[in-house]
């Protein structure tokens, strides 16, 4: 299979090249040339362990991988799951389900792409030759998961920026206490926003970057979404058949990966009545769908910091389908994106989803509720899922982060502060970081001393 970019300017690469590449040469985003059709495969998967029906799935896709090393990437990749069913599905009330996608080494949904994009990054890397490093800024959340999904790797160093004392003791902890000599945590002295725009210099510095074979694993990354496909297709397969095609999946999102993820599993097949996209109050993609117009507003601050967000990164390949696989349009919708900060879709047609918002205000109250009819702890990413449970069948909402990696809000919430085995294990571990001003001449040479 070949994947093209959405914005039809980069010529069509396989698998193993669109996950090398990212982002597309043409500024656009990989998508397979054709959908394929996954309909009558999807029952033959019933029953199958969460690793094999992965497998089964990317396999259609990373044509360019023998089966063989697919399969190890794939097993390798879900190993250091603390659940023996990865994504584990429970009822708690009448017809609403929680799916389970924090039993990740970093206990976020994120470690589902990101185990499986350092494995393949090292594949990759082990079969063509080369090396890279790996650069990024995080306000918490994806510089641990990233790291994690790299570390130890072979021929690929790690560079993460974050602002020193501005991010939780325990995702420093996260991100500081691995103890992989491939790591590279910097905790500069000012705000996520200074840290990034050091990333940025870095990567405009065109000579820098090939000398040192720059790479970021960003949140558009192909194998990523395909990753994440296969947890709504076995979350489908636990409900009993005739319940399938009735379920809404219900989905915290941010960057818009992650429910897409489960829109395009849908069109290739997979059964489902419909996607809600439930945002904080960061609702650029609630206004959205409610409007048909795509406007930037300001990051507000939220207690579900890794959904705030101003522009969704993934939402492109969403245009591509809405406009019919129509490239020319998507460049003009994009560019004019980008000039105005706004697009109206006319005749929107919100192609089976629907969106809910929670404001920070209602988060505790939602945390506490899910937890008085079910028992059942939820994180303040995975509250905002619980806005709106309207809808005939089965209501599927999906747990993005594991609530111990937020035991304030929570405590607060419920008067419990939940804990993790994993996260209590790192407060023995020797904590390791650079610090320093944030200054990217000080940040080159940290990188000109230890990349690879
Ligand atoms: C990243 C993240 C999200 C948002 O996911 P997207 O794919 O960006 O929509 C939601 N919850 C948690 C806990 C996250 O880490």
């Amino acid at each position: 299979m070949k994947f093209v970019s959405t914005r039809g300017e980069s010529k069509a690469l396989s698998f193993s090249e669109a996950v090398a590449e990212g982002l597309a040469p043409d500024g656009g985003l990989f998508v397979p040339q054709t959908m394929p059709d996954i309909s009558r495969k999807i029952d033959s998967w019933e029953g199958l362990g969460y690793a094999d029906l992965c497998f089964e799935f990317l396999k259609i896709f990373a044509t360019d991988i023998p089966e063989a090393d697919l399969r190890k990437l794939v097993d390798r990749s879900y190993r250091n799951f603390d659940d023996p069913e990865i994504a584990p599905m429970r009822r708690l009330f009448g017809d609403v389900y929680l799916l389970e996608l924090y039993h990740g080494p970093t206990l976020a949904f994120k470690d589902f792409a990101l185990q499986l994009l350092g494995n393949l990054y090292e594949y990759l890397l082990e079969k063509n030759g080369g090396r890279i490093n790996v650069i990024g800024a995080t306000s918490g959340d994806t510089g641990s998961a990233a790291i994690s999904g790299l570390l130890g790797k072979k021929n690929v160093n790690i560079f993460i920026l974050f602002p020193e004392g501005r991010i939780s003791p325990l995702q420093e902890r996260q991100m500081c206490c691995t103890g992989a000599d491939n790591v590279f945590p910097i905790a500069v002295r000012g705000t996520f926003d200074d840290a990034q725009a050091i990333v940025k210099d870095l990567f405009g510095d065109v000579e820098f970057k090939a000398k040192w074979n720059l790479s970021a694993v960003n949140s558009i990354n192909l194998a990523r979404i395909l990753a994440q496909c296969a947890y709504y297709i076995y979350a489908s397969l636990k409900l009993p058949k005739a319940e399938r095609a009735k379920a809404t999946f219900i989905v915290p999102t941010g960057n818009f990966g992650n429910v897409l993820a489960g829109w395009m599993a849908h069109r290739m097949g997979m059964p489902a009545a419909g996607f809600r996209v439930a945002t904080n109050q960061n609702d650029i993609l609630y206004r959205l769908f409610k409007t048909g117009v795509y406007e930037v507003g300001d990051v507000k601050p939220s207690c579900a910091p890794s959904m705030d967000i101003q522009v969704a990164s993934n939402f492109e390949r969403f245009i591509y389908y809405l406009e019919g696989e129509n490239s020319d349009k998507v460049r003009t919708i994009m560019s004019e994106f980008k000039k105005k900060g706004r697009w109206n879709f006319e005749n929107f047609n919100a192609g089976g989803f629907s969106a809910s918002k929670m404001d920070d205000a209602e988060i505790p109250a939602a945390i506490r509720e899910v937890y008085e009819k079910s028992g059942a702890v939820i994180d303040p990413h995975t509250a905002c899922g619980f806005k709106d449970l309207s809808g005939e069948g089965a209501k599927i909402v999906l747990s993005t982060a594991h609530p111990a990696k937020f035991p304030s809000i929570i405590g607060q919430a419920i008067g419990v502060e939940p804990v993790s085995p994993a996260l209590e294990k790192l407060l023995d571990r020797e904590l390791v970081k650079e610090v320093m001003d944030a200054d990217k001449e000080l940040v080159r040479k940290y990188v000109e001393t230890h990349g690879i």
